[in-house]
């Protein structure tokens, strides 16, 4: 029993948290839903759920626990007192689109297609912030202003340190990875010294728990808080692809594919970007194809039913390419593609067969893109996500995409934290025995 990780979801507004043994397997798995208050202070919404996850770690033996890590939403950020934590300005979640204004002034300065230049990007939001003044006031008052993440606030709560932040949760403030640092054109604005001083490798030991959360937690006073990650990342990581060539299709409502690569490939016309894991890249593309399209048709029963009747070792003569409305990104972009779904047969199970292997070859034809555009071939597709459970769909796709596809063993990203949390754990204790080695008398 090792590492307890933390995944605060905003999309559904719950929490979760997993422990993991030694090995790597699942010792417990503890939920807590979380409501916004009436005056949407989602900082104390997600403060609250932290503390009442952390108590039902009760349940199991917490002096073991050695690490932990925590990922949240990608892009939600808030402005904080760096001294005290304190929040000085409400989150922006997310999905939050700031004003033209913000989205124009980061156009000036990053380079073109560079995904901080999303409305909902992080750096987009602290743009925000300065043309409103906040900082600036909260600076006057010498409330010392910070931008941290969801998932850096919520660890800085744990190890009482701020600024602290990771290579996944700053890639949209405009953090490179592959310096890694802030790029000059970033460092060079005026409000430069709002952003995370210190961004660390996913992972990486940060520091222990406080006093106070030792006390308050029943976690060891040792217990190290370590890097965390975005929750998309986490989900990644959690269904265990390590080497280059591996990749997880995620096919809920929509669709996402993320490959580990040993190059890194950042693409804007097709929405490509890259996130630094380890000593590689996990290359990322998102499609407007996905679950949604089975999901105007038929019913989850009517899905299994119908996937039943389909020969999924023929290939349907149909060319569809499923969209629920027109346009397309990745992997081809095109802002008018138009759905193609029919013509429609009479049996629905052929319909079904044809919409499946339409997705099948959407899935097949990104990742030929990403290797098109640098990135190492593939060789095994692991799914998560709700469509991962049709076995027919599998058996498709694995024909289509000509590698092995198999169901992500854990989708949860809170399992990809706890497995981030055991890495650090084990690389600072490697790094603190080389340390004693070379300097017997301690002082290392
Ligand atoms: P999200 O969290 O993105 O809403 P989920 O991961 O819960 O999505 O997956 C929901 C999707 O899974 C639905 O849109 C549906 O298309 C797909 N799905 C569920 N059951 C099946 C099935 N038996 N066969 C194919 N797809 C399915």
């Amino acid at each position: 029993l090792h590492k307890a990780l933390l995944d605060l979801e905003c999309k559904k507004r719950r929490s979760r948290a997993h422990v993991v043994q030694e090995d790597g397997k699942l010792e417990a798995d503890f939920r807590q839903e979380y409501k916004e208050s009436a005056h949407l202070d989602w900082a104390d919404a997600w403060q609250t759920a932290l503390w009442q996850l952390l108590g039902q770690l009760s349940a199991v033996d917490r002096s073991r626990i050695g690490a932990l890590a925590i990922d949240g939403t990608s892009s939600t950020c808030m402005l904080v007192n760096q001294n005290t934590l304190e929040v000085l300005s409400a989150p922006q979640l997310y999905n939050a689109s700031q004003p033209p204004s913000s989205v124009q002034a980061v156009k000036d300065i990053a380079p073109g297609g560079h995904t901080a230049t999303a409305s909902t990007s992080a750096l987009c939001k602290m743009v925000t912030w300065h043309h409103s003044g906040t900082w600036q006031t909260a600076e006057v008052e010498r409330k010392r202003p910070c931008l941290l993440h969801q998932a850096d606030w919520l660890a800085a709560l744990l190890h009482g340190q701020t600024r602290h932040s990771d290579w996944n949760n700053a890639l949209k403030l405009g953090f490179d990875p592959g310096l890694p640092g802030y790029p000059e054109w970033l460092l060079s604005q005026p409000y430069a010294g709002l952003l995370p001083r210190h961004v660390h490798a996913p992972g990486h030991a940060i520091t222990t728990i406080t006093a106070e959360t030792a006390a308050r937690t029943g976690l060891p006073a040792d217990c190290l808080v370590c890097a965390g990650t975005t929750d998309s990342n986490a989900a990644f990581i959690a269904a265990g692809v390590s080497e280059p060539g591996e990749a997880v299709t995620s096919l809920g409502s929509t669709f996402a594919v993320k490959l580990l690569s040993e190059s890194r490939v950042d693409n804007a016309d097709y929405g490509i970007y890259s996130h630094r894991l380890g000593d590689g890249w996990l290359v990322g593309g998102a499609s407007n194809t996905g679950g949604a399209v089975l999901k105007q048709y038929f019913n989850s029963a009517q899905l299994v039913e119908l996937s039943g009747r389909i020969n999924a070792s023929l290939p349907s003569p149909l060319d569809y390419y499923p969209l629920t409305s027109p346009g397309e990104r990745f992997p081809i972009n095109d802002p008018n593609l138009q759905p193609r779904l029919t013509p429609r047969p009479d049996d629905d199970a052929d319909f079904l067969h044809g919409l499946l292997e339409g997705v099948a070859n959407v899935e097949a034809q990104a990742y030929r893109r990403l290797q098109q555009l640098g990135a190492t071939p593939l060789t095994k597709v692991l799914t998560a996500g709700g469509g991962a459970a049709n076995s027919k769909w599998t058996h498709i796709r694995s024909r289509v995409l000509g590698v092995p596809v198999e169901t992500s063993p854990h989708g949860e990203a809170a399992h990809g934290a706890a497995l981030l949390a055991q890495q650090g754990f084990h690389e600072h204790k490697r790094a603190h025995a080389r340390t004693t080695c070379l300097n017997p008398r301690g002082g290392g």
